[in-house]
């Protein structure tokens, strides 16, 4: 008999390799088992051209009303997409935009398998990274100089006060310059989301920047920080939840010599760069969830990873692939579980971590793409391809 999800789940589809493993992921491991309302919203590429984009606006839209929503992953158009798509412009980032319109922070967290070892010796437990989801270079202003002159930045107080100019550079032929921003709001609502992720996780809260050369707008973040986690200290004492503040290089430093076990607070770019690197000494992107919280407890589950465009194109020619699905099918157990909590419907929680279970004993059995018996502790025979690991879970769910 099928599990009834009570209330709707925001469903976002994507675009080539993940699109074809989410359909799968539906066919064989959910609807057999759940009874969903999905509010299905198509964001592959060609069907964002056709809407110029709204589709993704509406679909952010129905998570603030809902609460809850999965999302497959999406081609972010550069030049040569938009050649290949025949797009009418290289649209934004639909997940930029979704984390605007949210005012979220993202989370992303490795999941860790027995028989699959960390890179990093010391590292015994998931590190988790948040990474701020708003401004710096993702919302900047740029610039090609194309010779000589002076570059300024300017300040004009909508009270009517005098005006600020700094100078940035004297140019005496071409280069380049940015601008770029943040807001207290945007700040202190991403320190919130970092204190309430360490809190409910019960793991300590590291954050890194470099106040000491960028001494205002890197100290600007680190103040805010320190101003929230005091704010909230009696808390974080009663959960044992440890806050430390290191330059953003000492904290890569410490991090390699680390256990694991505790939330990274990240700057945006930080965020980017370093999930990337923690997910593979983890193991595999194929292997690292993300979740976008906003301040007001607004959730976005899905893959970290891109679209695997590679595979995607052996897929068209009709080569077999082995395009791990794991992070994809967690991305649906965090906004199942996520769903239970809120609707009060414990039946789905135990579907969703049942799930969960089949996907790991699977890979403990032994079968799992390719990506992963590369490093696994005994290496497998020979790896399963895309449909095959999708069927092995089902059969074991
Ligand atoms: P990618 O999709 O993350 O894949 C890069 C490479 O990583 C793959 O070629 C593959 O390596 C490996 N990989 C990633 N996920 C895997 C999985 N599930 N199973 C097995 N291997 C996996 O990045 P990309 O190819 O550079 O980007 C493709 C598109 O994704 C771009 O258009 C980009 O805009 C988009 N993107 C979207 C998101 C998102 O929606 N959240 C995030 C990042 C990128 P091998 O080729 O060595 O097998
Ligand atoms: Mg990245």
């Amino acid at each position: 008999m099928a599990i009834t999800v009570k209330n709707p789940i925001v469903e976002m589809d994507g675009d080539e390799m993940t699109r074809i493993i989410w359909q799968m992921i539906k066919e064989k491991l959910l609807l057999p088992h759940l009874k969903m309302d999905l509010k299905y919203f198509d964001l592959g590429v060609k069907h964002r051209d056709e809407t110029d984009d709204q589709v993704t606006i509406d679909a952010a839209n129905a998570v603030i009303r809902f609460g809850v929503g999965v999302k497959c992953a999406t081609i972010t158009p550069n030049a040569a997409r938009v050649k290949e798509y025949g797009l009418k412009q290289a649209w934004k980032s639909p997940n930029g935009t979704i984390r605007s319109v949210l005012d979220g922070t993202v989370f992303r967290k490795p999941i860790t398998v027995q028989c699959i070892p960390p890179a990093v010796r010391s590292w015994k437990k998931p590190i988790s990274i948040g990474r701020h989801a708003y401004g710096d270079i993702y919302r900047s202003v740029e610039f090609q100089v194309p010779g000589a002159g002076r570059a300024e930045m300017t300040f004009t107080p909508a009270s009517g006060g005098d005006r600020v100019v700094l100078s940035i550079h004297d140019f005496k032929g071409p280069g380049v310059i940015m601008g770029m921003h943040n807001t207290e709001k945007s700040v202190r609502s991403f320190a919130r989301a970092c204190i309430a992720y360490a809190l409910g996780e019960k793991c300590d809260l590291w954050f890194g920047a470099k106040d000491t050369i960028s001494k205002t707008y890197h100290g600007f973040f680190k103040e805010l920080f320190d101003q929230e986690v005091g704010e909230r200290k009696a808390d974080l004492d009663r959960a044992g939840v440890k806050y430390r503040y290191m330059l953003i290089d000492d904290a890569v430093a410490q991090i390699m010599k680390a256990e694991g076990g505790m939330l990274w607070a990240c700057m945006n770019y930080d965020g980017d760069v370093m999930s990337d690197m923690v997910a593979s000494g983890f193991g595999s992107l194929g292997l690292m969830t993300s979740v976008l919280v906003s301040p007001d407890g607004k959730y976005v589950y899905e893959a970290a990873h891109g679209t695997v465009m590679r595979h995607y194109y052996e897929h068209l020619k009709g080569n077999p692939t082995s395009t791990n699905s794991v992070a994809s099918i967690f991305a649906w157990t965090g906004a199942l579980a996520r769903r239970a909590e809120l609707d009060g419907t414990p039946e789905v929680a135990v579907f969703a971590r049942k799930l969960e279970a089949a996907v790991l004993a699977t890979i403990e059995a032994g079968v799992m793409t390719k990506d992963l018996a590369a490093i696994a502790e005994p290496r497998p025979g020979k790896h399963a391809q895309t449909e095959e690991f999708i069927s092995a879970v089902a059969k074991r769910l």
